[in-house]
């Protein structure tokens, strides 16, 4: 799984997921611009990359703010001198009922996990025409089924994997693959984010339940969709636990 010389933006990639993803793509030969909003955990996920010699730049970017995820991509392809690859992986789960829910989460859900990705895909677009790219959403199993207490975060998932299947359709003839991936629990620090205790306990006893991937589970899989051979492209991986159900 060969990355050599291949130039790739990870958005979201000062912890879990992306940072693992990060660390894959680097130690395939990428190099990679580490985006996020925490600066000193970017430098953490740049100091901890193997591959060639500054393979990562840790970059300062905002998905949730338009400016700052268009300028932030434009910065990216001008330090890498073009982009093969784009992994839009910014999110986070303010699960709540709908009836016990801060319509202020429901914004920044939507403003992050859904927005932020239709602004990066848009600005990234042009630079994955040229490469003929790939670019990478992380989705979740929340983007194919809904549950209670996960409505508005399902609602963001849903409509990535909406969003990116038309998107798929449209750039597939210029050669541009779009690859949706779909996690289950992984351990990361999402859930630490939830604001109602009621859930955070419930994602903590889920998580103790069953054995759930580790961050570098996802990177791997990631890892392997972005290196097939350019006429194979893989649309949509759902990658659960083992033990997870639904
Ligand atoms: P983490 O909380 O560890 O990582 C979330 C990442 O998103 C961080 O790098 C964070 O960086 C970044 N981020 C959040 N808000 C913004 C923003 N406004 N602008 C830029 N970056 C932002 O959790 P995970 O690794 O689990 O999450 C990564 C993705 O995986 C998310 O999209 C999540 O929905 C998805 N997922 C996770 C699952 C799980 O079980 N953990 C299951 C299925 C999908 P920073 O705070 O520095 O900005």
């Amino acid at each position: 799984m060969d990355m050599t010389g291949r130039r790739a933006l990870v958005v979201g990639a000062s912890s879990g997921i992306g940072a693992a993803i990060t660390e894959a793509f680097a130690g395939a030969g990428a190099r990679v611009v580490a985006a996020g909003r925490r600066s000193d955990r970017l430098d953490e996920v740049t100091a901890r990359a193997a591959g060639p010699a500054r393979a990562v730049t840790p970059m300062l970017l905002d998905v949730a703010d338009e400016a700052s995820a268009r300028s932030g991509v434009a910065a990216a392809a001008e330090i890498l001198g073009g982009l093969d690859v784009v992994v839009n992986n910014a999110g986070v789960m303010l699960s709540a009922t709908v009836q016990d829910s801060d319509p202020a989460e429901w914004e920044r859900m939507v403003r992050t996990n859904l927005l932020g990705t239709l602004h990066v895909s848009h600005a990234a677009l042009p630079h994955l025409v040229a490469s003929r790219g790939t670019l990478v959403q992380t989705s979740s199993t929340s983007g194919r089924v809904s549950s209670a207490g996960s409505g508005v975060y399902a609602a963001t998932k849903h409509g990535v994997n909406a969003f990116s299947e038309a998107l798929r359709q449209e750039v597939a003839p210029q050669g541009v693959r779009v690859v949706m991936v779909e996690p289950g629990m992984v351990d990361t620090e999402l859930s630490e984010h939830l604001s109602d205790p009621a859930m955070r306990a419930l994602a903590a006893r889920m998580a103790g339940e069953i054995r759930v991937l580790d961050p570098y589970d996802v990177a791997e899989t990631v890892l392997f969709a972005v290196t097939r051979p350019p006429h194979v492209s893989l649309n949509e991986i759902l990658v659960r636990p083992t033990e997870q159900v639904r």
